[in-house]
C-alpha cells in the first residue's frame, strides 16, 4: 500500500476499529517510585514531622528513584469552605485547592534543594526520567491538573480528584506498580482512629473487599479505589506512617508495615 493510501485508510477508520488493534500500554518509566507526602497529615505539622521524613527520603534516594508529590491540607480545606460559601463551581475549587499543593511542593523543594530537589510543573512531565537519571528528586504539586475541567461530583462541589488521585495518576502514567502515601497513621482502620481509638487496623485488603465494606471514612480518597480497580499498572497502594522513623525505608524495600490495598 502506498503511503497515501495508508493514510487515507486511517482517515476512514472509526475509533472503535482502531481500538481492536490495541495491544498494551507503554510503561514509560516503571522504576519511578511515587510518594505522596500528606498535606494535613504531614506538611501541616511543620518541621517536627517534615524534617525526619525528608532526611529518610534523601537517605534512600540512591537506591530508589523517588518522585515526591505534595498534599493540600488545612489551607486547601479552608479555601474549599470559602469557595463553597461563595458558590464556586467544582473547577474553581480544583484550581484554588491546587494552588495550595503548589505552595507545599515549593516548600518541600526548597528544603531538598541541596540534595537535588527540583520543582516540577505538570507541564514538565516528560522531564521526569531525565531528572531521575540525574539523581534529582522531582517534587510535583499533588493536585492533578484537571483544573476548570474537573469531573462533576455526584454531590456538592469538592473535586473528587485531589492529591491522592494525583499521586495515583502520576504512578499509573509512568507505569509504576506501587503508590506510597506518607500519612500520620499506621494505615487503614475500620474507622478514623482519631475519632475512635478502638478502631481495628487493617494490614492488607483487596480493593474489592474494601469497597464492599463501604467504610464511612477512609485514609485515602475514595476515587482512588475505583481507579485501582481499572488501572493498567498500579497494583497496590501502600500507606506509610511517616511519624515513625524507618517506616519509609522499610516500605521502599517491600516491607509494608502499614496498609497495603491491592488489586490482584
Ligand atoms: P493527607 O494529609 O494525605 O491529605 P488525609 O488527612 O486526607 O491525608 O487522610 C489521612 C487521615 O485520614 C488520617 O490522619 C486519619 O485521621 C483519617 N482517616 C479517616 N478515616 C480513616 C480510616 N478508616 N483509617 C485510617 N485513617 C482514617
Ligand atoms: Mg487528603
Amino acid at each position: 500500500m502506498s503511503k497515501l493510501n495508508e493514510l487515507s485508510h486511517f482517515m476512514h477508520t472509526a475509533l472503535t476499529d482502531a481500538e481492536k488493534s490495541y495491544q498494551n500500554d507503554l510503561k514509560i518509566y516503571p522504576k519511578a517510585v511515587v510518594m505522596k507526602i500528606g498535606g494535613q497529615s504531614i506538611t501541616d505539622r511543620g518541621r517536627k514531622a517534615v524534617f525526619p521524613i525528608l532526611k529518610e527520603l534523601v537517605e534512600n534516594r540512591k537506591k530508589h528513584e523517588i518522585i515526591i508529590t505534595s498534599g493540600g491540607g488545612t489551607r486547601a480545606r479552608h479555601a474549599y469552605q470559602v469557595a463553597i460559601d461563595l458558590n464556586m463551581p467544582v473547577g474553581v475549587l480544583a484550581e484554588v485547592g491546587g494552588a495550595v499543593t503548589v505552595q507545599n511542593a515549593r516548600m518541600l523543594q526548597m528544603l531538598l534543594a541541596k540534595d537535588g530537589g527540583i520543582f516540577l510543573d505538570h507541564l514538565e512531565f516528560e522531564k521526569i526520567p531525565l531528572f531521575l537519571r540525574m539523581g534529582c528528586i522531582p517534587i510535583m504539586p499533588g493536585m492533578p491538573p484537571y483544573s476548570f475541567w474537573e469531573d462533576i461530583p455526584d454531590r456538592g462541589s469538592i473535586p473528587i480528584h485531589r492529591t491522592d488521585a494525583g499521586a495515583f495518576f502520576t504512578a499509573e502514567a509512568l507505569g509504576s506498580d506501587t503508590v506510597f502515601f506518607i500519612k500520620d497513621e499506621k494505615g487503614l482502620f475500620t474507622e478514623d482512629p482519631k475519632k475512635n481509638p478502638k478502631a481495628e487496623f487493617i494490614p492488607k485488603i483487596h480493593v474489592d473487599d474494601l469497597i464492599k465494606m463501604d467504610l464511612g471514612d477512609l485514609v485515602v480518597e475514595r476515587a482512588v479505589l475505583d481507579y485501582l480497580k481499572r488501572s493498567r499498572f498500579v497494583k497496590r497502594l501502600v500507606i506509610i506512617n511517616g511519624t515513625q522513623p524507618g517506616e519509609i525505608t522499610k516500605a521502599l524495600n517491600g516491607e509494608y508495615n502499614g496498609t497495603e490495598i491491592y488489586r490482584d
